[in-house]
């Protein structure tokens, strides 16, 4: 479902000048200044999001990851920590006793974790968040840094009966190309490492259209990064933090801790989300939601046993900002799956949350797909709502659409 319809294409790249006055009668060097910020902003977010996806950071062994991006929002933001967990928080103050926002993206994503290794140096595995079998076998992977496969047996060897089921996860193995347990243990593979997938993001054939590992939510990261270099220094009526937390794949836990120490006024949850428009997907009966159509505000999810459903201001806050600032954008239920949305609104009293998606193809697999416009759009629609929130900002429930 794309909602509204009618956006002309260039209306987001044309609000974006809202800083430098008026759009209303652009003229041509204006038009070209704006285009052309457009192109480089999604270069930006190209480049960064191919940088960020080529980092392995499973769930609990984001280190690279972390490392990386305080890096790089200490190149901008003044005031960033890392906590004992791994999340970190750019905040950019903004007046005193005046509201708070956090904007958060997590940093993980799924793989395995070593359990045992076999006497003859292949390596047993445990899953790290939603990977599954169907998308294992055969795939090329790392361990601190040193490649593997995961094994596959033989199609001569393999009976037609067992050529259409997929094994276990107990029957899979790493094989780092070794025959004995000591050559692994000489590389520093122990139990407890992160196996992550190795597959370096890659233009399609479309080149907005992006796939690679990890993509989920490397995005998010990219756009909290952009975030911070596009708002430090700006006069905001809130303080900012911008928040990458960790182990969201394996429930939603960095979200948790780092939402009771800020102790936000509101947050807006920006997350990566299955998306349909493939043969295999019904668009009513399943995924609503597809890559190229704009953000997704989504209105509720439910995943397991936790989920959320959009605070309603938040989310109508989300809704207008999209509508004037002619943001093409999407407007979807997540049901089969979560974000740290879910955690973060049930902390201490309750912060009223909004859900931000980017819609991505082949969801949980080292080729996820997304459209690089859906990332811009999503980093204008929050950043808007970044720059206007403040004490006027009304939250209450009584004053929002009941739908
Ligand atoms: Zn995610």
């Amino acid at each position: 479902m794309l909602t509204p319809q009618g956006y002309v294409a260039d209306a987001p790249e044309r609000r974006q000048d809202d800083e430098r006055g008026s759009v209303d009668e652009p003229n041509e060097e204006q038009e070209q200044t704006v285009s052309e910020d457009g192109v480089e902003l999604k270069r930006r977010l190209t480049q960064r999001l191919g940088d960020y996806a080529a980092i392995d950071a499973v769930a609990g062994h984001e280190h690279a990851m972390v490392a990386r991006l305080a890096e790089d929002l200490r190149a901008v933001v003044d005031q960033v920590s890392v906590d004992p967990f791994g999340n970190v928080v750019a905040t950019l103050p903004g007046p005193e006793n005046g509201p708070s926002l956090m904007i958060a993206a997590h940093s993980d994503e799924i793989g395995g974790v070593v359990k045992a290794v076999e006497p003859d140096g292949m390596i047993r595995f445990e899953r790290l968040g939603g990977v599954i079998e169907t998308l294992l076998v055969g795939r090329a992977v790392r361990i601190r840094g040193h490649r593997g496969v995961v094994g596959a047996k033989a199609g001569h060897i393999t009976p037609p009966a067992e050529r259409l089921s997929v094994p276990p996860l107990r029957d899979l193995y790493v094989d780092m190309g070794f025959d004995n347990p000591e050559e692994v243990a000489n590389l520093g593979i122990r139990v407890g490492d992160a196996i992550a997938y190795e597959a370096p993001m890659r233009a399609l054939a479309n080149p907005d259209r992006l796939s690679g590992k990890a993509l989920d939510n490397r995005i998010g990261c990219a756009v909290v990064v952009e975030l911070a270099q596009r708002l430090a220094g700006a006069t905001l009526g809130c303080t900012l933090h911008l928040v990458v937390t960790v182990q969201e794949e394996i429930g939603l836990r960095g979200a948790q801790i780092v939402t009771f120490r800020l102790d936000p006024t509101a947050a807006i949850v920006l997350d990566t989300m299955p998306a349909g428009g493939t043969p295999d997907v019904s668009a009513t009966r399943d995924l609503s939601m597809r890559i190229g159509a704009g953000p997704v505000i989504t209105v509720a999810s439910r995943g397991g046993n936790a989920g959320a459903i959009a605070q309603p201001a938040m989310r109508d806050l989300l809704f207008a900002t999209a509508e004037r600032e002619g943001i093409s954008y999407q407007r979807a239920l997540f049901y089969g799956g979560n974000s740290d949305a879910a955690a973060v609104h049930l902390v201490r009293s309750g912060v009223p949350t909004g859900i931000v998606n980017i819609a991505r193809r082949y969801s949980h697999s080292p080729v996820e797909m997304l459209d690089i416009n859906d990332a811009v759009g999503s980093l204008r629609l929050i950043e808007t709502v970044a720059r206007g929130f403040s004490a006027d900002t009304d939250l209450s429930f009584l004053a929002s659409d009941p739908g």
